[in-house]
């Protein structure tokens, strides 16, 4: 079972520079030290290009480009593409845009697997010759019965013994399509009882006609993962391969490959903990499940834990590169908490987002002692927290929108908003008391009279007198009218997975996970409202255009996050 990470840890701001003092840099610092690699340090970032990329994704970049960054090195971009049947270009743009979005340039150096395939082939002969691979005939079925288990070690492969020359003939056989897929295979010579499974003659190559998303027909045999990524790292000169612990137990076969084609100065694989978060899921099987099922509107949904869905949803490359400094690089699993995503763009969003007043559930008052063409400006500042953002005029005049949970007929004890005769504070405007409600005919409130101090003019108390509750407000006449969406977790479950219960991962996904508002008041300010803004609606939350579906005339606005951090409160108590 994963632990959860110590969340006082995370909160700790000290914490941004954490990237780069792990075990990783440990273990580059004394490569340095020893010269191993001279005194360069060169990654990748290896994408298969089969899904958009993901939360978890944007770990293992900030860990890659961050780490070449820091020791003066480079990071190269390399699409993972040795299984044609998965892998599409429209995977490849979107990984290249979420790489650049997130703030990481590889410069020229972007390549695919597949461009190797050629070298790649020539190693795999190499091998042959050295007497370490052999062409297989039997079945995956049988491969499988001969492996063994972890107890029991396996058997030998009736056509481990092939001669060089019989290898060498029926590799380029397999290579020239003369077997049909599936019935022939290249195998690595290794160890039938080996304790490690992977190192149990390996698969390296297989026969599968499937067309390709660069080399189209070239090919119909494809290298396996365990081979090209090894090969792939050397070709490209990198010297720390950083990779997820599943590949731990891969890690000898990676190393044998190398050591067995003699390459010098063979690349180092080092395995990092994968990040996972609760009320979300990320394996791309189970992402491409949302979308093609329709569960969600693509890859891009706002609630999606993609790159492209947290940044439709209005999150900042700065809060997620935050977000992963902050998490840290670990050698054992964790579940990092939802909250702890939220409250890095919450901070981000607290220092840069204008504020705005918009009503969200609005409430139709009437002021009756206020003039009626009468319309006043006042000046509100955009941000508290930015005294160099200014302010900006609002207008005031008789008939405004307050939010409908700001006005109760029958309120609780602590009520501070507005009642029949109370009092409450507007915004930056005037204190005003409510004297009456007009229903519909089903008894619903759908107005409410009030009328106003002129003496409180900009929220001052004229005389001493104390109003507990301000509220916010938006002219009736001055206001547009925009629709929001509400967004939360995906799904109810903190772990959705498909074997608890017999249930299917898709039987969690939360009813209210969209929430959509439309009619909502805003200040007019919002007019003008640029994609590449964040805004406070005060009270309301962080909020940015959906960069999808909002266009002029019609404004579409995402929660971006709620203003309350719950979870900074409950890692404190
Ligand atoms: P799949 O879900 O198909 O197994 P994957 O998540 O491994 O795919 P890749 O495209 O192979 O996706 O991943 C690219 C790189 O990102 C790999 O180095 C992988 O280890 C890393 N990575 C993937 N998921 C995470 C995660 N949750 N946390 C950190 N790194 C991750
Ligand atoms: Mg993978």
């Amino acid at each position: 079972m994963v632990d959860k990470i110590n969340n006082e840890e995370v909160l700790n701001d000290e914490n941004s520079k954490k990237t780069y003092s792990n075990f990783i840099q440990d273990i580059i610092n004394k490569d340095m030290e020893e010269n191993t690699y001279g005194q360069k340090v060169h990654t990748r970032f290896p994408p298969e290009p089969n899904g958009y990329l993901h939360i978890g994704h944007a770990k293992s970049i900030c860990l890659n480009f961050g780490i070449a960054q820091y020791n003066n090195g480079l990071c190269n971009l390399r699409f993972d593409d040795t299984n044609p049947s998965k892998e599409d270009t429209e995977y490849v743009e979107s990984i290249m845009e979420d790489v650049r979005w997130l703030g990481f340039d590889w410069g020229d150096r972007m390549y695919y697997a597949s461009d190797y395939f050629d070298k790649l082939y020539e190693f795999a002969v190499e091998l042959i010759k050295k007497g370490k691979a052999y062409v297989c005939d039997l079945s995956a079925d049988e491969i499988r019965e001969y492996r063994g288990t972890l107890t029991q070690p396996g058997k030998n492969s009736p056509y481990r013994d092939r001669t060089v020359e019989e290898n060498l003939d029926l590799f380029e056989r397999m290579k020239n399509g003369e077997f049909p897929d599936g019935s022939r295979v290249l195998r690595a010579k290794i160890d039938m009882s080996s304790p490690n499974l992977n190192m149990r003659d390996p698969v390296i190559y297989r026969i599968l006609r499937a067309t390709h998303h660069r080399t189209g027909d070239k090919w119909c045999i494809y290298p396996m993962y365990d081979f090209a990524h090894p090969l792939s790292d050397y070709l490209e000169g990198i010297t720390h391969s950083i990779c997820t612990l599943e590949f731990e137990d891969h890690r000898p076969l990676y190393d044998w490959v190398l050591r067995e084609l003699e390459l010098r100065n063979p690349p180092k694989q080092i395995e990092f903990a994968r990040l996972n978060l609760n009320y979300t899921v990320m394996s791309k099987r189970k992402l491409l499940k949302l979308v093609k099922e329709g569960y969600v509107d693509g890859w891009d949904d706002p609630r999606m834990p993609t790159i492209s869905g947290l940044r439709r949803r209005g999150y900042t490359p700065e809060s997620i590169r935050d977000f992963c400094n902050r998490i840290g690089v670990a050698k054992a699993d964790s579940i990092v908490d939802i909250g702890v995503l939220e409250h890095c763009i919450r901070e981000d969003l607290n220092k840069r987002a204008k504020r705005v007043m918009t009503v969200l559930r609005p409430l139709k008052v009437v002021i009756d002692n206020y003039p009626d063409d009468m319309v006043e400006e006042f000046d509100i500042e955009n941000n508290p927290e930015d005294l160099e953002a200014g302010t900006r005029k609002v207008p005031f005049s008789k008939v405004i929108y307050i939010e409908k949970y700001d006005f109760m007929e029958n309120p609780p004890k602590k009520f501070f908003r507005l009642t029949v005769g109370g009092e409450v504070r507007l915004k930056n405007a005037y204190f005003i008391k409510c004297n009456s409600v007009v229903k519909d005919e089903n008894g619903e409130i759908v107005e409410l009279h009030c009328t106003y101090d002129p003496a409180s003019r900009g929220g001052e108390s004229p005389d001493g007198r104390k109003v507990k509750g301000t509220i916010h407000w938006v002219s009736a006449q001055h206001a547009i009218d925009i629709e929001v969406r509400l967004y939360n977790n995906l799904f109810t479950a903190a772990n959705p997975s498909d074997d608890t219960e017999g249930k299917e991962f898709t039987d969690y996904i939360n009813k209210d996970s969209l929430e959509v508002l439309k009619g909502c008041k805003a200040e007019r300010s919002l007019l003008n409202a640029d994609l590449k803004e964040r805004y406070q609606f005060l009270r309301t939350g962080y909020f940015c255009l959906d960069s999808k579906y909002s266009k002029e005339g019609s404004l579409i606005f995402n929660r971006v996050v709620g203003l309350k951090d719950t979870w900074a409160k409950i890692s404190k108590e």
